[in-house]
């Protein structure tokens, strides 16, 4: 056994389609495109956002509250919002999906956004128009937050469709969940790609819940747990200690340990510390900004990540904004991050318009994670910001015994986000 395969029974180290267009992989055809006539089109400024998701519906909903008197388009591909966040907890069983699932009425009825349920498919930054298959939409001011995409290549996509990641919301987390409810045993291979990607303590959550989901279902299963990273890359501590205290004998951990192919045909993963054959896979690969916003031109060639402005995330053109998973920022991707961008966002956009300079949002982030279907942990970041020399200091504090009351915690957590969200 290499250096770095570690069986959990060892006590030195141990812990261990859906909807086809959901899950991205496939482009929408180009239709007969007419000029969209927004219902506010008079009024005198357009504010034009893009993604439904976390970073979207916050910056959608504050710039609107803030300048009730522009025109505010919310365009999203998916019928109604489905939150990653509190996902693992559906997929481990203790959670029904129809929790993770708000439709977009409110931000229409109560904050009056405009919601259109479409792809967009380009942007053109200089006419500053945003293309649909239906539509063409004007703005003033673009506000991009897509979400990732999944960095793989173009043979691997069936795969990727038969065995879907569930790292991006939409029907994705339902087809995983249905192949979890279909499995009577056997390996179970899952993969976490080197860090920056979303979510830091998602896929060391769903590990903990896939074991929780076996052991009290007394399944015949092993989880082969390969990471690309050393460790899990936050609250190692708390995820190691509920590995090995809780899940002894039901996992192996590989890390520092890449996916270099997956034959689809003899259900095997191929890394860089040999083959895992699979019953049941949950590959999570390496992730990049949206593709759209690579189409469209932000992305610099070799970057993952959108380049913004440190502290108002405009991007390299004026007055087009980039927030939430795809942006490169201080704050780690996570749908807290999103929501707060969304905030700094409307409040800039608000400063423009009016000339009054709004007030500093309180940046921290809350991660709450899941190790049983019983107990969490959890890690808090604030941000120390000295806006005239640009530096941030973090201050990182995290939880890592194993709590119900943490469990509690975060779920008042969520529902306070989503209240924020769709309250
Ligand atoms: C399993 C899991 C658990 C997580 N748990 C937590 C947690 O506990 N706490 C936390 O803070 N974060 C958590 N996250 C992270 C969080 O989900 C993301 O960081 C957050 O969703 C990022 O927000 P976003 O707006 O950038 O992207 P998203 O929320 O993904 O929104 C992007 C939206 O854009 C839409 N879209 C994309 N392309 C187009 C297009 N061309 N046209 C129209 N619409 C488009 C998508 O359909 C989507 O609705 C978790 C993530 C995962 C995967």
């Amino acid at each position: 056994m290499s250096k770095n395969r570690l069986n959990v029974n060892r006590r030195d180290l141990f812990i261990a389609a859906a909807s086809v267009a959901a899950s991205g992989m496939l482009d929408v055809s180009v239709g007969a495109v007419s000029d969209y006539k927004d219902f506010r089109s008079d009024k005198k400024a357009k504010i034009v956002i893009v993604g439904g998701g976390y970073g979207g519906i916050t910056a959608a909903k504050y710039v609107k509250k803030q300048n009730p008197e522009t025109s505010v388009i919310l365009i999203e591909k998916n019928p109604f919002f489905v939150s990653c966040p509190m996902s693992n907890h559906y997929l481990g069983d203790f959670y029904e999906f129809s929790n993770l699932c708000f439709p977009y009425n409110n931000l229409t009825v109560k904050y009056g956004v405009e919601v259109i349920n479409d792809r967009v498919q380009d942007i053109d930054l200089d006419k500053k128009i945003v293309i649909t298959p239906n539509f063409k939409i004007s703005y003033d001011f673009l506000i991009l937050s897509p979400g990732i995409s999944y960095d793989v290549k173009e043979e691997e996509k069936p795969f990727f469709i038969a065995n879907p990641p569930a790292f991006k919301p939409g029907g994705e987390h339902l087809y995983l969940k249905k192949l979890i409810d279909e499995f009577e045993g056997g390996d179970i291979v899952m993969t976490v790609p080197a860090y920056p990607y979303r979510c830091p303590p998602a896929p060391y959550e769903r590990a903990a819940v896939l074991l929780n989901y076996i052991k009290k279902r007394n399944i015949k299963a092993k989880l082969y747990f390969i990471d690309a990273n050393e460790r899990p890359v936050i609250n190692s501590e708390g995820f190691m200690n509920a590995y090995y205290d809780l899940y002894k004998g039901y996992a192996e951990y590989v890390t520092g340990t890449y996916v270099k192919g997956i034959d689809a045909e003899k259900k095997v993963v191929k890394t860089t510390n040999g083959d895992f054959k699979f019953d049941l896979a949950n590959v999570i690969p390496p992730m990049k900004a949206s593709r759209l916003i690579e189409k469209i031109g932000l992305l610099e060639s070799g970057q993952r990540w959108v380049e913004v402005e440190t502290f108002t995330f405009e991007s390299k053109v004026k007055d087009v904004y980039v927030i939430g998973d795809s942006a490169r920022s201080f704050l780690p991707k996570s749908g807290f991050g999103a929501h707060m961008q969304g905030k700094i966002v409307a409040n800039n956009i608000t400063e423009k318009l009016t000339g009054k300079k709004a007030k500093d949002e309180l940046l921290m982030v809350l991660c709450y994670s899941m190790v049983s279907d019983e107990e969490a942990i959890m890690s808090e970041t604030s941000f120390k910001i000295d806006k005239a020399t640009g530096k941030i200091i973090p201050i990182h504090r995290e939880d890592n015994v194993r709590r119900k009351s943490t469990v509690k915690r975060y779920n008042e957590w969520a529902r306070g986000l989503w209240r924020d969200l769709f309250g």
